[in-house]
């Protein structure tokens, strides 16, 4: 007979392997009182023994079932997850579409799942005894009494055991044979692996010093901001400060209140090898007085994430800096989520779980009754939205700190330049002359290229028109295989024109610039004395090569830098006068209806590497397209007539954020068989009730073919994501999917190719 007490209770687990939705166990009573939300445990599912994280616990059990299986063993001891971490789980698993063994993946660090422990170094201490006992145990072991007294003299201390061997010449079998005979204690502890605990740039704390005076619209951010943070309420504000407006201090002030306050914060960068300055800034300002800022980036090595991570559940550090997948790290008391360049499509992640960054950031908020403080020169058009809507609050800085001048931005026209050195040039006259003008003043230029894109769409060189697609208004794809245009949102597909549709003439083409040739080209025009350095995408990889680039620029020995958009992104060079876009309007030219507002957010943010010092700085943009509104604006740097512009564009044809995005994208090995199955599931999908849903597609990627797999997608435009899955899932259960065939859900998808 079994008495209540030996009934088990039932235990609610997210599985890590295999199954996706929670499972319910059995946990015998000893077991069940060590378990918590969040515990990780070992689990038998069929014949495998997976991982679990525990997600609900009921002590009242409920009559067990037949089959009911048990939980084997608690991984360890502490919870892996807090309660707020679960839900947020669940939560980024059902928006998302991704597998709950995908986003635990993300949330839970390898080596913490693996029951990984912390990295330990053996420590000694001299134990004190009579002397005459100490002769007798030693007696006749010499070179032992001989070590005991070397080490006597550091009586009271812990000592590495290592190096003090190493110290005193005095070898480990020695050491081991004193602890055995109780003449020395010996200890386990834990060693921190910090990452970068070695970088601090030397010029911070000046900065650090001179930006503590608050200009008035700092002043009143700051209140406003620290008024959401007192009533301890989910709350979610916009910081749109222009570029050098001081929006780092703001975010400073506010984590000041809420560290003195015993909370934790959590800092996002869109790429922390992109944000050197914020970390060592964080660190200048909140290190000197015992706080602990964790980096957090997907660089980190499993040793180092994993002292990160229990320095953040012990409560040892409250603040983390880190890119998007620290969103999910374990602070305690979290009271304030930093998304700093909220705009940034860096912070969409583009494998499963696609989730993205600042929004699971808000999420997160939410849950915490906390506050989400989106930073931005050039806010999302989402972000912007939400604002106007009411849903998130706003802080202005209009004005650079010390009421420096924005940059004089002129607009090169390339279509005369073209005309002119009949040929598309890489530079233009007026860039050149404007670079060897600064090199002769000791000034330095930044010149700025947008990243390639697939480089397939087709425009004029002569009036600048662009192909798009007549129902999506996005630039078409050109294929190669049949010489057609192809829209890769609704599948529509023309011939390729000969001439251009807007002015008949012939330079329509779909070449783009030789990038490559770009350093070549400036080197060639500039004196050669002149340094020229690029960076691209090799350098970045390389984490110290980019870090001392930009400590020669910072130093004046580069005299032009060369870049993509890596250089646009929050760096500050007191001597930089010059910045020349290359080719501002490439970004227009891209298969995505987001195209004017990246071009946009590019100009400006790139604009805004000018003149940060007591020099005045000049912009020079090169474009085919200098009559393009998203151009224009960024010229004026009229943030808010661009957003005006630009949301009544996307509300005309719904595209987000008035609706939402979901991207569904069929692959496999074969062409045909890929096309055909995304062709049967639109056929599906058009025979069953899909009101709210606007299907478009299927069609061809932009690329594609990738990694040898050809992709087809469909897109989905709705206004309720969970409606639009449930949909997408019923219609799944009877259509029947080659096994070949491997399709996947990006909601509020970005990345289109
Ligand atoms: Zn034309
Ligand atoms: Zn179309």
């Amino acid at each position: 007979m079994s008495s209540l007490s030996d009934m088990p209770a039932m235990v609610e687990i997210l599985p890590l392997g295999g199954f996706d939705h929670p499972l319910t166990y059995g946990a015998k009573p000893s077991l069940y009182e060590t378990l918590q939300i969040g515990s990780l445990v070992r689990i038998p599912l069929g014949v495998r023994r997976i991982i679990g994280i525990v997600s609900s616990l009921s002590p009242n059990h409920s009559p067990p079932l037949d089959k009911l299986r048990f939980v084997s063993t608690l991984v360890q001891p502490e919870p892996v997850l807090s309660e707020e971490l679960v839900d947020l789980a669940k939560w980024v698993s059902n928006y998302y579409a991704s597998s709950l063994e995908n986003t635990l993946g993300a949330m839970i660090p390898a080596s913490v799942r693996d029951g990984m422990n912390a990295k330990t170094r053996k420590m000694i201490e001299v134990v004190s005894l009579p002397q005459p006992e100490v002769e007798q145990l030693l007696k006749r072991s010499p070179k032992q009494l001989q070590a005991y007294s070397l080490l006597s003299q550091q009586r009271g201390k812990k000592m590495d055991a290592v190096s003090c061997g190493k110290e005193h010449q005095i070898s480990m079998a020695i050491i081991d044979g004193l602890i055995k005979k109780g003449l020395v204690r010996k200890s386990m502890d834990e060693v921190n692996r910090e990452a970068y605990a070695d970088q601090w740039s030397e010029e911070v704390a000046d900065i650090v010093d001179a930006l503590r005076v608050l200009t008035s619209e700092q002043k009143i951010a700051t209140d406003e901001i620290c008024e959401d943070l007192s009533k301890g309420k989910f709350s979610a504000r916009l910081l749109q400060g222009v570029t050098g407006s001081g929006k780092t201090e703001v975010y400073c002030q506010a984590m000041e209140k809420v560290l003195g306050e015993g909370g934790g914060v959590l800092f996002l960068v869109p790429e922390v090898a992109l944000a050197p300055q914020t970390v060592d800034r964080l660190r200048a300002r909140f290190g000197t007085r015992g706080e602990q800022v964790v980096v957090w980036h997907s660089h980190l090595s499993a040793g180092e994430r994993l002292d990160a991570w229990r320095r953040l559940v012990k409560g040892e550090a409250r603040i983390v800096v880190g890119a998007r997948s620290a969103v999910f790290a374990p602070v305690q008391n979290l009271r304030l989520i930093v998304v700093d360049e909220e705009h940034e499509q860096a912070y969409k992640q583009e494998d499963s779980p696609r989730y993205h960054g600042r929004d699971v950031a808000v999420y997160r908020a939410y849950l915490n009754n906390c506050m989400c403080l989106l930073g931005s020169a050039t806010p999302s058009l989402e972000t912007a939205h939400n604002v106007d809507c009411g849903k998130y609050k706003k802080s202005t800085l209009s004005q650079r700190i010390d009421g420096r001048e924005l940059p004089l931005v002129h607009l090169v026209d390339m279509r005369r330049e073209t005309l002119k050195q009949k040929k598309a040039p890489v530079l233009s006259q007026q860039l050149v002359e404007a670079l060897r003008q600064r090199y002769e003043n000791r000034e330095q230029s930044i010149l700025f290229l947008n990243r390639r894109g697939f480089n397939t769409t087709m425009f004029c060189t002569e009036c600048g028109e662009v192909v798009q697609c007549k129902d999506c208004s996005i630039a078409m794809t050109y294929h190669r295989t049949d010489h057609y245009l192809h829209c890769h949102l609704c599948g529509y597909r023309k011939p390729a024109p000969r001439v251009c549709a807007n002015c008949k003439s012939i330079e329509i083409n779909r070449r783009g610039q030789g990038t490559q040739r770009i350093e070549d080209v400036v080197e060639s025009v500039m004196p050669r004395r002149a340094k020229v350095v690029r960076v691209d995408a090799d350098v970045m990889t390389k984490k110290n090569l980019f870090r001392e680039i930009l400590r020669d620029f910072r130093q004046g020995k580069i005299d032009v830098l060369v870049g993509t958009q890596m250089i646009a992104k929050g760096l500050d060079f007191p001597k930089v006068t010059l910045v020349g876009v290359i080719d501002a309007d490439l970004p227009l030219r891209m298969e995505d209806f987001r195209a004017s507002e990246r071009a946009f957010q590019i100009l400006v943010q790139v604009a805004g590497r000018a003149g940060r010092g007591d020099r005045a700085g000049e912009v020079f943009v090169q474009t085919y397209a200098p009559h393009e509104s998203c151009i224009q604006f960024a010229r004026r740097a009229e943030l808010d007539e661009f957003l005006e512009d630009e949301l009544a564009m996307r509300k005309e044809l719904k595209y987000p954020p008035y609706r939402h995005l979901v991207r569904h994208v069929f692959r496999g090995r074969g062409e045909e068989k890929t096309r055909f199955y995304a062709e049967q599931w639109r056929k599906k999908l058009d025979s069953s009730n899909l009101s709210g849903i606007e299907v478009k597609g299927p069609a061809a990627t932009p690329l594609a073919k990738m990694k040898g797999y050809y992709r087809y997608h469909l897109f989905y435009l709705t206004s309720n994501v969970q409606k639009c899955l449930l949909k997408i899932y019923a219609n799944k259960m009877d259509f029947p999917m080659d096994k070949e065939i491997i399709d996947f859900i990006d909601v509020d998808a970005y990345q289109v190719s």
